[in-house]
């Protein structure tokens, strides 16, 4: 039997006892938020790393295994286990490369999710289906995998207050696999790179800053092809049903000269079908500051 670090959330923390129960000499780590520097000093000993949970916890679990073996098992459409790279947050977003980790699909683990991640989740793994699918940096395999992760996704689109049964959230994590192998190959682009500054500098959940830039975004790049992923015929359609399935966060005082100004620095803003001036992303920015 191999040694084990486990690192989990409160949501999974019940799980995490369940699966220390296949390894000798197991430490826990329980994360709270997203990753920050600190975590690049943790030192591991163990043989394998296993991150069960969103984003955060996969991206944690990453950083920490460095070249033992890392074992992910998600629990939300964040994506983290298909990439080889982690988001660090502090005073400005780093990213680290990492391995990608081994995928587990566990299809018996006792699910939840509130709505709030789940909103987010479902944006965060959309936004990056939608980048990668308008990216210039596009194969056709790539815009394979956001496709398959579209049309997964527009289903919870359609149903977004409705009850979610153990299947629906298997079909989430899968389409936020899928949205994570577009990415790995493309890397997002303008949506992801304003989103950063304004989780920096106002605190707010990655997801929920996605799904509240997202329909002005695909209002600003009106590429062909993408409504018809949606079953709708037109750009201002699929507008309208982002807006409607998303309630956005409130962002107190919100300077959007900063936040443009800040977005600008990440080189990726560039990398989508239409190039943006800061001009044209700080008028975007006052129609959602409002
Ligand atoms: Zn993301």
């Amino acid at each position: 039997m191999q040694s084990a670090l486990i690192v989990y959330s409160k949501h999974t923390r019940e799980y995490a006892k369940l699966i220390s129960k296949r390894y000798k000499d197991v430490s826990f780590l329980e994360v709270t938020k997203p990753p920050t520097e600190e975590i690049l000093k943790i030192k591991n000993n163990k043989d394998v790393v296993i991150g069960i949970g969103g984003g955060s916890v996969i991206d944690t679990a990453k950083i920490i295994s460095k070249d033992k073996r890392c074992i992910a098992i998600p629990t939300t459409a964040a994506g983290a286990s298909m990439t080889p790279y982690a988001t660090i947050w502090g005073k400005r977003k780093m990213t680290i490369p990492t391995k990608k980790p081994i995928l587990k699909m566990d299809y018996n683990m006792p699910k939840n999710l509130s709505f709030s991640v789940r909103q987010s989740t479902i944006f965060d793994a959309l936004s990056h289906a939608v980048e990668s699918f308008w990216s210039k940096n596009t194969t056709p395999q790539s815009r394979n995998y956001s496709k398959k992760a579209i049309r997964l996704l527009n289903k919870h689109l359609n149903r977004i207050n409705s009850h979610l049964n153990k299947n629906d959230i298997n079909e989430l994590i899968t389409a936020g696999n899928l949205a994570g192998q577009a990415i790995a190959i493309t890397q997002t682009n303008v949506a992801h790179a304003t989103s950063y500054p304004i989780t920096i500098e106002y605190g707010i959940d990655h997801g929920a800053v996605c799904g509240m830039l997202l329909p002005y975004f695909v209002e600003y790049m009106d590429f062909q092809g993408l409504p018809k992923l949606f079953k709708l015929d037109s750009t201002k359609e699929l507008v309208a049903l982002l807006k409607k399935s998303f309630i956005p966060p409130k962002i107190k005082n919100f300077d959007v000269k900063l936040i443009a100004k800040l977005a600008m620095k990440y080189e990726r803003i560039n990398q989508g079908h239409r190039k943006i001036s800061q001009e044209s992303l700080e008028k975007i920015l006052k129609k959602i500051a409002g």
